[in-house]
């Protein structure tokens, strides 16, 4: 089994007493629009930096968490993912570079200087710039880069790079379902069945955290495997289609549902959407969200209704474009939920279907729980709407049906939530 040595242990925290530096969607787009070698290289000096910085917030956490939760056997697990991934970043560019690549990420460091760099590094390279928060922020600049030319081993470095982060982003695959496991080890000693909001609000800052490190790996190894598909910039889609997205999810849901409940025909779910509504978004993000929400409303719809129901009432999804939004709307009529029974469906493990058994295997690439049972779906769904500045609202009419609203901003240039 792995395990942090002290002077490893000493490393992360010093990184933990670095501010993590937000990415905001629209910083990554202008960044990975013409990639260069010499970019992805300034890319990856930005990474090797900040990612341990954001794997050490993250360790160090898992050290304080209340009520000996730390010592359950999964978060140990979980933690030491994040240190041993940590350890993987900083040593990489010490080992992997020639001096050559050296002396360039030290004036390329030089050149961030002089373009003020406020805050002291914990290593030797940082990117400049810096956002309205007053953080470091990403350099969205090429200039610093263009019309040199390359070390002819920058190209391999950028190569292993990608694969030592893409290994990294595999290991961590399964924390979703880990914590989740450690979570029960804890309720079971406690003999409680309840989370104490404490662990709320660290589940939530824990799984924001995990969705934003996961961006920054899935934006870099795209933009490093070579010109994207038209319309993208590494996972970013510039044009995310709306109703094609949402027919894609309603198709999915559907035959879940039917397959889940054996039926011939599920609810019907009708789509009010312009054909011609584009934006900028993550189209992983946006299938994850809607594809939750409607697997809820068609489970309450089939539920309400019975399985051997002709004609279930149809569930709507709304989509109106304004200015700063895109809103959706999921209505179903389902039977809703008891008033006071609206807080828990946010807790992290809440659910009224039967449970499932936790599988690490079904973490693959981020969390999709089969028909319902994980008690994941809203939680999670409500902080992929939050990390880019939007947001998840439900209301419920007990004995009517239920409206969600998902609201994602169309800026694209809200600040990085850094829990
Ligand atoms: P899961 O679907 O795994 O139970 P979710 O987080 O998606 O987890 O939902 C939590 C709970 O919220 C559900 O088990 C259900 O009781 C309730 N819920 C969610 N959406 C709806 C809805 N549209 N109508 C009625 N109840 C709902
Ligand atoms: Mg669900």
């Amino acid at each position: 089994m792995y395990r942090i040595s002290s002077q490893l242990s000493e490393k992360i925290k010093h990184f933990a007493t670095f501010p993590q530096t937000g990415v905001s969607l629209r910083q990554m787009v202008m960044f990975g629009q013409n990639p260069t070698q010499g970019t992805l290289f300034k890319a990856s000096q930005f990474l090797s930096e900040e990612l341990p910085i954001r794997l050490a917030h993250r360790v160090k956490e898992l050290e304080e968490l209340p009520h000996n939760l730390s010592d359950m056997p999964s978060i140990i697990r979980v933690k030491n993912w994040y240190a041993q991934s940590f350890q993987d970043l900083v040593e990489f560019p010490s080992k992997e570079m020639t001096p050559a690549l050296k002396d360039l990420a030290k004036s390329l460091n030089r050149q961030s200087e002089m373009q003020a760099l406020p805050e002291n590094s914990p290593n030797l390279a940082m990117p400049n710039g810096n956002n309205q928060s007053g953080r470091k922020g990403v350099s969205l600049s090429h200039s610093a880069m263009d019309g040199q030319e390359w070390p002819v081993e920058m190209h391999s470095y950028n190569e292993r790079f990608t694969k030592m982060i893409e290994a990294v982003k595999r290991r961590h695959d399964p924390v979703v379902t880990t914590v989740a496991q450690g979570i029960l080890e804890f309720k079971q000693q406690k003999r409680s069945h309840t989370v104490d909001t404490d662990i709320q609000a660290f589940l939530d800052r824990f799984y924001m955290s995990r969705i934003g490190i996961r961006m920054l790996i899935g934006q870099h190894i795209a933009l490093n495997k070579g010109p994207s598909r038209k319309d993208y910039v590494g996972i970013i889609c510039t044009k995310t289609n709306l109703a094609d997205m949402a027919q894609e999810a309603i198709d999915n849901a559907k035959f879940i549902c039917e397959d889940y409940y054996g039926l011939f025909r599920g609810p019907e779910v009708h789509l009010h959407c312009k054909k011609d509504l584009e934006f900028m978004y993550v189209p992983s993000h946006l299938s994850h969200m809607l594809f939750e929400l409607l697997k809820n409303s068609l489970r309450a719809v089939v539920e309400q209704y019975g399985t051997e129901c002709d004609e279930y009432p149809p569930i709507k999804l709304i989509v109106a474009q304004g200015k700063e939004d895109i809103a959706i709307k999921i209505s179903d009529e389902g039977g809703g939920i008891p008033r006071s029974g609206v807080p828990l469906v946010w807790t992290y493990m809440y659910t009224t279907a039967p449970s499932q058994h936790l599988d690490p295997t079904f973490d693959k690439s981020d969390f999709k729980a089969p028909m319902a049972g994980f008690g994941y779906g809203l939680p999670i769904s409500r902080l992929y709407a939050r990390y880019f500045g939007g947001d998840l609202k439900l209301i419920s009419m007990e004995g009517y049906g239920t409206d969600v609203y998902l609201h994602l901003n169309r800026i694209s240039n809200s600040d990085e939530p850094l829990p």
